[in-house]
């Protein structure tokens, strides 16, 4: 989220549209979470999850790290989604890597014995700065070593450009992607040894809507040489308006024995407008995923039936109330860094109105199925 805004197609509003913008942005507040919040599991304090699969003797562990930031762990491998770990204030309108939140990182991925040098590929979703703007340290770093490749939209190899080693980055191409919309014959990319992804063209809801209006904040055409002047070291501080948002991607990955899928995850790390976002059907007829990790925030801002309607089709053979969720993306971001026992709702979004969509559509959430993690949890696949 940011201040750069554009009005969907009424441009010439956009001075209205940003003012009360302003004013209601900054007067919401982020609310405490309730006892019996939507969808009711926050756990109370971060540690672990479980999901009982029992598809392979091997057990999934994904790291959830706050907004859409995963690093997910299969057989002493991992790849990490998205990363984004130093927060800043809501009026706050420059950005830069925490090396102070960087240690607190560090200790908490001690602590959940995750080796950021065991990464075999890094995943951006989209360029907004809340799913990407610390992979600059990691690789400064050198937790993410310069051999290890980074899949994302055009526009990050701009914002990139001086912290990578060529052919480090790989643009997700539409030779490389799936299209909803115009579906042409899909692969999937090796992520690691045992893991496969497949990248799909997804969409990004807008951040909020005043009066009907869809505000969507950070779109647009991204600056290159704004980069490349004045992002050189990690710890340099960026405009978070030039975080332009550019293409937005959702992921299918497998978990693979051979040629068998021992697992299939589905991650999608904001809400979209369906179908965009969405799977082959056929593939997912063949094999339905076991678990989605959706994103909460601005998931009242797209289709009504959203996410019920991505759900039935990643979960075609189940009862729905069986519907494995991990919902992601719901903490407000804008306080301190990795303080994630102070965690609240993410501002502007309609979680109970979230709740009411999945109940009518028998995706009702209970304790067993859904899960919305603090920050900090691992959730385990087994
Ligand atoms: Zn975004």
């Amino acid at each position: 989220m940011g201040f750069d805004i554009t009005l969907a197609k009424r441009p010439h509003k956009k001075w209205i549209g940003l003012t009360i913008a302003i004013i209601v942005l900054t007067t919401a507040c982020a609310k405490v979470i309730p006892e019996k919040e939507f969808p009711r599991t926050i756990i109370p304090s971060a540690d672990q999850f479980t999901f009982h699969i029992q598809n392979s003797p091997d057990s999934i562990r994904v790291l959830y790290l706050g907004c859409g930031h995963l690093i997910i762990l299969y057989r002493q491998e991992n790849i990490v989604i998205d990363p984004f770990f130093s927060t800043h204030g809501f009026t706050k309108s420059k950005l830069f890597s925490d090396t102070i939140a960087f240690r607190k990182y560090e200790n908490l991925l001690k602590k959940q014995r995750v080796n950021l040098n065991d990464t075999k590929s890094v995943w951006i979703a989209h360029t907004h700065y809340d799913h990407m703007s610390d992979l600059p340290l990691l690789l400064e770093k050198k937790r993410i070593v310069s051999t290890t490749p980074i899949y994302g939209n055009e526009d990050g190899a701009s914002i990139l450009q001086n912290f990578l080693t060529p052919q480090q980055y790989h643009p997700l191409t539409k030779e490389l992607t799936y299209n909803p919309k115009q579906p042409t014959p899909v692969s999937f990319i090796n992520a690691s040894t045992s893991i496969s992804v497949l990248s799909i063209r997804s969409d990004h809801a807008p951040h909020y809507k005043i009066f009907g209006l869809p505000i969507h904040l950070m779109k647009g055409k991204l600056k290159a040489n704004y980069f490349k002047k004045n992002f050189v070291r990690a710890t340099d501080t960026t405009s978070r308006g030039q975080w332009k948002e550019g293409r937005t991607y959702s992921y299918l990955i497998d978990f693979k024995t051979n040629n068998h899928i021992d697992y299939r995850l589905f991650i999608q790390t904001s809400a979209s407008h369906y179908p965009l976002g969405r799977p082959p059907l056929d593939v997912l007829r063949e094999r339905p995923v076991d678990v989605a990790f959706l994103c909460a925030a601005s998931s009242d801002y797209v289709k009504k039936k959203y996410p019920v309607n991505i759900l039935r089709d990643l979960f075609p053979n189940h009862p729905a109330k069986e519907a494995k969720v991990v919902w992601i993306h719901w903490e407000d971001f804008f306080g301190e860094p990795l303080e994630f026992e102070k965690a609240r709702l993410v501002r502007m979004t309609n979680f109970k109105g979230l709740g009411k969509r999945l109940r009518k559509g028998g995706f009702t959430p209970d304790s067993i199925h859904q899960v919305m993690p603090r920050p900090g949890t691992v959730v385990t696949i087994k």
